[in-house]
């Protein structure tokens, strides 16, 4: 194993998702020496359940998919830390990066893959749940509740899928969802409304968390079946998310109107030196998939290629067979 802290790296990847091991490969492949840091080996899909659209595997867990993804850079080469980059300064043209464990890492060009965060209901006490019934990771957490009652709020396919897979394991699940119509892929949402254990409840927000020790009811914005409440064992929030901007704001990014770190063509940024690639970007016409994610990791790492080769000059690009 090289001494990580005292070399400059032709690459050094933020975050461990599917946009930062796509690169890591593809680097690896153009012999570029790559550091992946991340304190979630696998990003956020090694939380999903299963995936079933990504081309070449038909039904994968997350975590298997994000565990292959991880193996094949670490067989090519690739360095993985597991670690959480806290700072990154550009002095001169090398980049220095300070991580969560006090270690310094040096760089020749960067790529951001941090992807973001999840949303929150953002109502009182929702902390104070956590982990006591409120959750924001149905494959995490699901387990905790065989034969009990649950609530998913949200209405996109992280919502249907998470209230698929608690179906199976817990007594009743409750879908309470804003809109009037679910708006995943009809396929999951197919999925759960065959299921006979799923309750769809729309148009409604959930507004209040109460329970004494744990959660133990959940309070509506209007009356469903005649009452305000819902009594459950568990709240899963899959209510979407937002980019994970810390970095992009230290580094002086230009974001885009959602926040989003803007990127070229070439997935770079408007800093020389950076790319960014994945959900925390406004490629991929902002279909954010592990399709996109792993694209825009390959396409940051051939445009390194070229502006290191070419003498930072990232318009040019190779192919590799
Ligand atoms: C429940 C659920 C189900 C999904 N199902 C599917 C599906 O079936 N098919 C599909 O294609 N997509 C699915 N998605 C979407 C998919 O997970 C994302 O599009 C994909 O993971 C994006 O990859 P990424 O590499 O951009 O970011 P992420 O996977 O989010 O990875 C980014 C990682 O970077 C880390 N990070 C952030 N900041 C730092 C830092 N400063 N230092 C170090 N690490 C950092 C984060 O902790 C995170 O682990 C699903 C998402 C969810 C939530």
């Amino acid at each position: 194993m090289p001494d990580s802290l005292n070399k400059i790296y032709d690459i050094a990847i933020v975050g461990s998702g599917p946009a930062a091991f796509s690169a890591s490969i593809y680097a690896s492949r153009y012999k570029l020496s790559n550091i992946v840091f991340g304190n979630l080996l696998g990003g956020t899909i090694s939380e999903a359940h299963k995936v079933c659209n990504y081309p070449g595997v038909s039904d994968v867990s997350g975590y298997d998919l994000a565990m292959n993804f991880y193996n094949q850079a670490n067989e090519l080469g690739g360095e993985y830390s597991t670690s959480r980059i806290t700072d990154i300064h550009k002095e001169k043209d090398i980049f220095r990066l300070i991580s969560d464990t006090q270690k310094e890492y040096f760089a020749k060009t960067i790529i951001l893959g941090i992807g973001t965060n999840r949303n929150k209901l953002n109502l009182k006490d929702e902390d104070k749940y956590l982990g006591k019934g409120v959750s924001y990771c149905a494959t995490c957490d699901a387990m905790f509740y065989k034969d009990k009652i649950v609530v998913v709020v949200g209405g996109s396919n992280a919502a249907t899928m998470a209230a698929s897979m608690l179906s199976e394991i817990a007594k009743k699940v409750y879908i309470i969802y804003r809109g009037t119509e679910l708006k995943g892929e009809p396929m999951w949402n197919e999925v759960v409304e065959k299921k006979n254990n799923i309750e769809i409840i729309f148009t409604t927000i959930v507004i209040g968390l109460e329970g004494e020790e744990k959660l133990e009811r959940i309070k509506l914005s209007r009356a469903y079946n005649g009452s305000e409440y819902i009594d459950t064992d568990g709240l899963f929030v899959e209510i979407g998310s937002v980019p994970n901007i810390d970095l992009a704001n230290k580094l002086g990014l230009e974001l885009d109107s959602h926040k989003y770190i803007k990127v070229n063509e070439d997935q770079s940024t408007s800093l020389d030196g950076v790319w960014a690639a994945g959900d925390c970007t406004s490629a991929s016409n902002r279909f954010r998939q592990v399709v996109t994610a792993a694209s825009e990791g390959s396409i940051a790492a051939n445009a390194i290629f070229g502006y290191l080769r070419k003498g930072h000059d990232s318009s040019y690009s190779t192919e590799i067979y």
